[in-house]
């Protein structure tokens, strides 16, 4: 018997469902529904008739189209006005296209010859990402999934360029990587999945917004140098996570050059104000970087992960994931097999999204995408600066800010989860200097003033509940 084949349906069907999701979006956008259900799991699973499906099968099309509402209308919706949680991205079409593309073709580029297209593409947007970050001449990179593996990347190399044995030998053990408290988790994960330990994170002194303090770099250099430690790398932010707040880039940059210190600079959220020529000041001394992650899953509205993983010289590689697999990769195809320089083996091809949002939306879009969204904060700012009752530790410089509503004091954490059960507004949270605060990452582009004006009537509304 002929198995049944995707070309037999898979044109009514994906028609059907892309209409579908389209008049979900149609709604979502506009602050209908609920941002994110709140349900627990078991009910989820119920709604979902999970057990059903898994035990029975049988789906029809209207009840695969009933499915796809279901699961939507119970997921985050990034298009809601509303969603103000995690830097995920509203995703747009192009970077469907490109998924919809993937899932059909199904093409790996681990070496060229599996997937001209794919690897082509990823080399494109990778230039792309190092013509912004002022590496186009001398740099190389690749794309890889998520901001956390390409941390894990760049600090391999950093390893690399400071002890090139350890690929081979495992750690010398006096290695450390110097970062600020507020670096994302995800370079915590990477030291102790390397073999340093969580503890080989030395922090780096912060002023008391989290800012790595520039005149604190040279006496702690020394402090972990008389303790007999090696610094492998500086990290730094670009943004912070937590605060939306940019390190002062410059002054890092000089401090490592003088000292011939790896700087990986974290990007995965801040590094697309490059696109801005009003916001890139932001990223001064990006240039002068060793290394740099960039997630176009947050910024860039494609769908996740979608992550560039940079160095300004293209030799950084030469001693990165020396795997010795001749089945796969030759030596005269260093430049076009780009599975060699990421930790992934079979992976999907990344760049796509971002080439088709490039082509079809035009980057001056994805310029005012992120302008907008980084002006929607400081206008969160503003209104804040206007009321009595709420207050704001700093004037934002991207699109995330953190905010307390006074009265509640301590208690942000209780008002959040009370602000999710109303459900007409998605924020997350975040402890900044031992004290809870509401976090807003305004990535909707269905956000606008008037959402922010309604954001703080609803919290005061909730807390009077
Ligand atoms: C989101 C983020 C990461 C982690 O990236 P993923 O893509 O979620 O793996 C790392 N660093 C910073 C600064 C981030 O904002």
């Amino acid at each position: 018997m002929r198995q049944v084949d995707l070309v037999d349906d898979v044109g009514e069907v994906g028609t059907a469902v892309l209409e579908t999701l389209a008049a979900h979006i149609a709604t979502v956008r506009t602050g209908a529904g609920e941002v994110v259900s709140s349900a627990d799991i078991d009910a989820v699973a119920k709604r979902l008739e999970l057990r059903r499906w898994v035990e029975e099968g049988g789906m029809t099309l209207p009840e695969l189209l009933s499915f796809v509402t279901t699961y939507s209308d119970i997921s985050a919706s990034h298009h809601h006005p509303g969603y103000m949680a995690h830097q995920i991205a509203p995703s747009d079409t192009p970077g469907v296209v490109a998924d919809l593309l993937q899932a059909v073709t199904n093409n790996i580029p681990l070496v060229y010859e599996l997937a001209p297209a794919a690897a082509a593409v990823d080399r494109a947007v990778c230039h792309w990402m190092l013509d912004h970050v002022g590496w186009g001449e001398t740099g190389t990179g690749a794309m890889t999934n998520g901001g956390t593996l390409g941390n894990l990347t760049a600090l391999l190399a950093a390893r690399s360029h400071a002890d090139a044995t350890a690929w081979r030998d495992g750690n010398a053990h006096d290695l450390v990587v110097l970062a600020p408290a507020t670096s994302h988790y995800s370079v915590r994960k990477a030291a102790a999945v390397m073999g340093l330990g969580e503890r080989g994170v030395h922090p780096l002194p912060t002023d008391a917004l989290g800012r790595i303090d520039p005149a604190e770099l040279a006496p702690t250099l020394a402090e972990v140098r008389a303790a007999g430690k090696r610094p492998i790398a500086v990290v730094a932010n670009g943004c912070a996570t937590g605060t939306g707040l940019y390190d002062p880039m410059a002054e890092v940059a000089d401090f490592c050059a003088a000292d011939d210190l790896w700087f990986h600079l974290d990007g995965a959220h801040g590094a697309s104000a490059l696109l801005s020529p009003r916001l890139r000041g932001l990223l001064a001394g990006i240039e002068r970087a060793d290394s740099t992650v960039w997630d176009g899953h947050k910024m860039l509205r494609a769908s996740a992960l979608c992550t560039g993983v940079l160095f300004r010289e293209r030799h950084y590689l030469d001693t990165l994931f020396k795997q010795d697999a001749s089945y796969l990769y030759r030596p005269e195809n260093e430049d076009v097999d780009p599975g060699q320089f990421t930790f992934e083996t079979s992976k999907a091809p990344l760049g796509l999204k971002i080439l088709l949002t490039l082509a079809y939306r035009g980057e001056a879009a994805m310029r005012a995408y992120v302008e907008r969204q980084y002006d929607l904060a400081a206008h969160l700012w503003e209104l804040i600066q206007e009321r009595p009752d709420f207050t704001a530790p700093y004037a934002p410089q991207s699109n995330i800010l953190c905010f307390r509503y006074e009265p509640w004091a301590d208690r942000q954490l209780e008002l959040r989860s009370r602000l999710i059960q109303d459900g007409r507004f998605f924020l997350s949270s975040f402890q900044l200097g031992g004290s809870p605060y509401l976090r807003a990452s305004l990535m909707s582009p269905n956000t606008d003033r008037d959402t922010l004006r309604e954001l703080l009537d609803v919290i005061v509304e909730v807390a009077e509940m």
